[in-house]
């Protein structure tokens, strides 16, 4: 049974979305975003380490890893493995992952986005398997699909469905429809998961016209988010690694990375993306210091 004191936790994971050496009142985020946005980052985030002591450029396989299942992946494979998981990493996701923790203390988790294009378990059988598809096939064994989507049950990695081919007949929504959308299926679960990587991607082509609707969408999306969150609903964001902060670098970047948490006013004892998993296993336990034993 859910106790009065738990909280639910929707977790968003952006990819490539670090921390601007400049600040964010200073950085492209200012240029490009709301006031708004970059006010929930200020005073909303601290800057957490996404290199793990690991020599080399951070990669989203083992960023991935660290923040879903609270390891230093890096330094378990050795180096930063990019783009997606092997077997040796699967192995670990499959054992670790945050959805069978949730799941061992009695909670229920979700992954909100939808498969269209891919079936999960042929795509989790692949080599192009996420890290989130990996511990979804493995501990949820079911993933929303293209009729999720239409009925607004479930959430396009995109937001707003417009990366979708027109065959698929999924209409485009504005990003305060998804924002909603991903809001009645967190007050269903107890960890409410969204991954959105299209951050990375413009990242990777420095193309400021991109950029500029990737962080438009994005900006709207998380505004309507944090303005309609449910009071026994806590935010948590993070990223796997900087990229898009940096947009005259087609590269991963070294900065560090953003813990968002709202409405949250206390100051979290995490200081790397490895140390997350932990945080939200105490939010979601009714403890709000990671340093106490999580009950069922
Ligand atoms: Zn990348």
């Amino acid at each position: 049974m859910q106790q009065s004191n738990d909280a639910r936790v929707i977790m968003i994971m952006l990819d490539g979305f670090g921390v601007p050496p400049e600040g964010w009142d200073g950085s492209v985020y200012a240029e490009l975003c709301s006031t708004r946005f970059i006010s929930l980052f200020r005073d909303y985030s601290i800057p957490i380490d996404a290199i793990l002591g690991v020599p080399g450029i951070p990669q989203s396989a083992t960023g991935q890893t660290a923040l879903f299942c609270g390891i230093n992946a890096p330094a378990a494979m050795g180096r930063h493995v990019h783009a997606f998981p092997g077997e040796r990493l699967s192995e670990i996701i499959r054992e670790k992952n945050i959805f069978k923790a949730v799941m061992e203390r009695g909670k229920r988790p979700v992954f909100a986005n939808a498969y269209v294009r891919h079936n999960l378990h042929e795509l989790a059988a692949s080599r192009f398997r996420s890290v989130t598809t990996v511990m979804t096939a493995a501990t949820l064994g079911k993933a929303f699909t293209a009729d999720d989507l239409r009925r607004g049950e479930a959430v396009f990695h995109d937001i707003t469905n417009r990366t979708l081919p027109p065959e698929a007949d999924i209409p485009i929504i504005q990003p305060e429809t998804a924002a909603a959308n991903l809001l009645r299926l967190a007050a269903a679960h107890d960890l409410t998961l969204f991954e959105y990587f299209l951050s990375d991607r413009v990242g990777h082509k420095c193309d400021q016209a991109m950029l500029q609707e990737v962080l438009s969408e994005l900006d709207r999306f998380l505004c309507a988010l944090t303005d309609n969150i449910e009071t026994d609903t806590i935010l948590v964001l993070s990223a796997d690694h900087g990229n898009c902060e940096a947009p005259d670098s087609p590269l991963h970047s070294q900065n560090p990375v953003p813990l968002l948490i709202y409405p949250y006013s206390g100051k979290p004892a995490v200081n790397s993306i490895d140390q997350v998993y932990d945080f939200i296993l105490s939010l979601l336990c009714g403890n709000f210091c990671p340093a106490r034993e999580c009950h069922e």
